[in-house]
């Protein structure tokens, strides 16, 4: 029995001339229902509410201005949320809302609370189907596309899959519509080759990469192999995708489970979390924290940089100024920096970042 994360982007079920949204819906419920028949769990993280909220108002693009595009979110969430009850009524299975914003992942308590949710309606036989909040989502804090928030519901619940399901058929070598010698990538074995892969990426927004682009699909990957969960990114616009992948198949483009998985604390630490300063060290911490599992002493911090509340997550930096690591604070930044004017040589060193809550990202985020 695994644990599947499911997303479904909106170039899918948006539908087109011949299918319409609530028979592409249909067909992901039937096989959804299918394999949760033969034992499978299954986490849905659909979008469609932009794009059914303006079917439903007669208007042909999304708005542009926050308000309006949040409240066409708003009429359209509740007919998403009809057409997978409808369908999945057919298969005798009943679906739950969960609608996240990032500041639910924002604290640890809010994080395990939203997977205790998850888990229980799991155990409950239901589909959760989720997607951002995007009606009340404050703009600086919306996460704008379902990847990312697909990868981190599959860390919180340590899922066996991640499934993207796009309206392309692998990931390609470079921006296929540019350029001809565009190589369909069928394996991505480790780290190094998908940061290769994050570092060319630029040029695929949008368009034939899907409504996140191919960037946040590659982010969405990385969250989700660091923490130990296979990633496949498949074709959707073929309803047997899906079908061959519940089955066992694979998907167009495979990223490969990190052998190691850092765990879901320190996953949480490493992406739920956006850092909102920095701390700089000196070498022999780097060191320590790098090689040793250390926590961050007040000595080895060279230089605070930005403004920060105790226990608030923070960069911590090489001396080159490169992240080595991620973490959260004991102090605050105005603490840090008094502190730091106060050291002496002699006694133990206070902990300015314990090692539990402390997480190397070194080569994740370049
Ligand atoms: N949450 C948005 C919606 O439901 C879509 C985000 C995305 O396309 O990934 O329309």
């Amino acid at each position: 029995m695994s644990l599947k994360v499911l997303k479904i982007g909106t170039s899918l079920l948006k539908g087109n001339e011949r299918t319409s949204t609530a028979e592409v819906i249909g067909t992901f419920s039937q096989c959804i229902s299918e394999g949760i028949d033969k034992g499978d769990r299954f986490v849905l993280v659909t979008s469609g509410a932009v794009g059914l909220g303006c079917q439903c108002i007669g208007i042909k693009k999304p708005p542009v201005d926050v308000v309006s595009l949040q409240a066409v979110a708003a009429i359209g969430q509740g007919q998403l949320m009809a057409l997978y009850d409808q369908s999945m009524r057919k298969f005798h299975r009943r679906v739950a809302q969960v609608l996240l914003t990032r500041s639910d992942f924002g604290s640890r308590s809010r994080y395990n609370n939203a997977s205790n949710t998850l888990k229980k309606l799991l155990d409950w036989g239901v589909l959760p189907v989720v997607n951002e909040n995007d009606a009340l989502s404050p703009e600086e804090l919306r996460y704008g596309d379902n990847d990312t928030l697909s990868a981190l519901v599959a860390s919180a619940l340590e899922a066996d899959q991640l499934i993207l399901l796009t309206d392309i058929d692998h990931l390609y070598s470079s921006d296929p519509r540019m350029d001809k010698e565009a190589k369909p990538i069928r394996d991505i074995h480790n780290a190094k080759e998908l940061n290769s892969l994050i570092s060319i990426s630029g040029a695929g927004q949008g368009g034939m990469w899907g409504t996140g682009g191919m960037s946040t699909k590659l982010d969405a990957a990385r969250i989700a192999t660091t923490s130990g969960i296979e990633v496949h990114l498949a074709d959707g616009r073929d309803p047997k995708t899906l079908k061959d992948l519940l089955n066992g198949c694979r998907g167009g483009t495979v990223f490969h489970a990190n052998p190691k998985p850092i765990g879901n604390r320190k996953s949480w630490l490493a992406h739920a979390l956006r850092p909102v300063g920095a701390i700089q060290l000196d070498q022999g911490a780097c060191n320590a924290l790098n090689h040793r599992g250390a926590s961050l002493l007040l000595v080895g911090v060279k230089k605070v940089v930005g403004q920060f509340e105790a226990n608030e997550p923070v960069k911590i930096l090489t001396p080159e100024g490169e992240e080595l690591a991620r973490g959260l604070s004991s102090f605050s930044s105005q603490g840090l920096k008094t502190a730091l004017e106060s050291i002496t040589s002699s006694g133990a060193s206070p902990i300015v970042i314990h090692r539990d809550v402390l997480v190397l990202t070194k080569g994740q985020f370049s």
